[in-house]
């Protein structure tokens, strides 16, 4: 018997726990968070209440370890917390993703055992809301070139620069950020716990994005920032800090661009069976069919992916290419099948009630953040010829 949501019956193969984990994501999800889906992005909402109540469902850091308030969940499962909440929306899985990839990964992968104690159990609970800082101003796809600094002072440092576009900043709590220090006469990559109440800290709000309207996004300034040494990652030093973080948060993205890709066609599918023009369902038409059958497609890679690439991550074998290959293929098939699904609900289709144009428009931004398509690219063409376009030659 055909299954036309899990066509290679991904799904059959899952871990117990892992498919518990699933089954009460989706059940939270579908019961929280899509009712406050359409007025969150129409009115530019990020619910306050939504940290918390991911927080009691064990959505925030699902996969750091227990001993730190985290869920010691596989990345299995992980991943299918971040299909099922972006299925609701990409505004909301980017909150998650921040919170437990790029604040709570580097916390537990490169911070002393006080700054594990102090951060990871209060992020777990969102008493505390985190965000990453690695994006700036002048400096996006090429963040070796970040001018924010640290130099040295009395029992620490002193910050200054900015970043930008940092997805849960005016919210946070705390923040991870990566600025260059002087080393043997050479500028070196490190990372810090900064606190946003701290002085000289400020974060003002990104107004009037017309994408991921739910999901708070802002700067992070400082201005002479004192940051005690015992808030430095004492030994992680490059760009391998921040990238280790990106490769968990992207490959959380690979999974659930799958959940705002099944939201589109679940929502394409319903609407050509009911809507009739010329007599007939639309459905009854061959562009609509063909239309369902490229996107059942389309996901279905996109499912084997995720779910391959989480037992490789699960078994300690995964490159950051193969990440890269997933990030790029789903975030990039998710947007097509979403534009298609517009398309396919005619005019009905750029409302907000059929939720199809705000797919497309959050994953314009999932197609840009965590290196953008083409980036991702590059690094594919690199690995397959051995020689990095990054930089034009001549
Ligand atoms: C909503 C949102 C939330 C975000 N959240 C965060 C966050 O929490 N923390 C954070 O640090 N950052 C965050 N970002 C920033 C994001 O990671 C950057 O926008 C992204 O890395 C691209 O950088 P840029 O915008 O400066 O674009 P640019 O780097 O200026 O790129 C512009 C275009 O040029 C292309 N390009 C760049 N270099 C090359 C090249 N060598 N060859 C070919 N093409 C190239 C790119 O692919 C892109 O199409 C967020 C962004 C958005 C939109």
């Amino acid at each position: 018997m055909f299954n036309i949501h899990d066509p290679y019956l991904f799904e059959d193969e899952l871990a117990e726990d892992d498919r518990m984990i699933m089954e009460a994501a989706r059940e939270y999800c579908q019961a929280n968070l899509e009712p406050r889906a359409l007025r969150g992005n129409q009115d530019e909402i990020f619910d306050p209440e939504i940290p918390k109540e991911m927080a009691d469902m064990g959505l925030l850091g699902a996969s750091i370890a227990e001993e730190y308030g985290g869920g010691g969940a596989s990345q299995t499962a992980y991943g299918l917390i971040a299909r099922e909440v972006e299925r609701v929306d990409s505004g909301y899985r980017s909150f998650m993703s921040v919170q437990s990839s790029l604040v709570m990964v580097p916390i537990e992968k490169f911070g002393t055992e006080e700054q594990k104690q102090q951060y990871l159990p209060k992020l777990a609970s969102a008493e505390m809301i985190g965000c990453f800082g690695l994006t700036e101003p002048d400096h996006g796809s090429d963040p070796s070139s970040m001018v924010t600094r640290a130099v040295p002072t009395d029992g620490g440092w002193v910050l200054n620069g900015a970043k930008t576009w940092i997805t849960n900043s005016p919210i946070a709590d705390v923040a991870i950020v990566w600025a260059k220090v002087k080393e043997e006469e050479k500028d070196v990559i490190r990372g810090f716990i900064v606190e946003t109440s701290w002085k000289g800290v400020s974060t003002p709000h990104i107004k009037d994005k017309m994408s991921l309207r739910a999901s708070e996004t802002g700067e992070l300034v400082f201005q002479d920032v004192f940051v005690p040494e015992t808030h430095m990652f004492p030994e992680i030093r490059g760009l391998k800090g921040p990238f280790t973080c990106l490769n968990s948060a992207r490959y959380g993205i690979a999974w659930g661009t799958v959940g705002a890709a099944e939201f589109c066609y679940e929502r394409s599918r319903t609407y050509v069976g009911e809507r009739k023009q010329f007599g007939h369902p639309l459905a009854a038409n061959q562009l609509p069919q063909t239309k369902l059958a490229n996107m059942l497609t389309d996901i279905t890679t996109m499912q084997l992916l995720a779910w391959r690439l989480g037992q490789l991550r699960d078994a300690g074998k995964v490159d950051p290419a193969m990440i890269s290959l997933a990030k790029r293929h789903n975030v990039g098939k998710a947007l097509d099948i979403a534009r298609i699904a517009r398309d396919m609900h005619g005019g009905n289709g750029v409302t907000g009630d059929y939720r199809v144009i705000h797919h497309v428009m959050n994953l314009e931004s999932v197609n840009t953040y965590e290196g953008t398509y083409d980036i991702h690219g590059l690094i594919l063409g690199r690995e397959i010829t051995g020689i990095q376009a990054f930089v034009p030659k001549g």
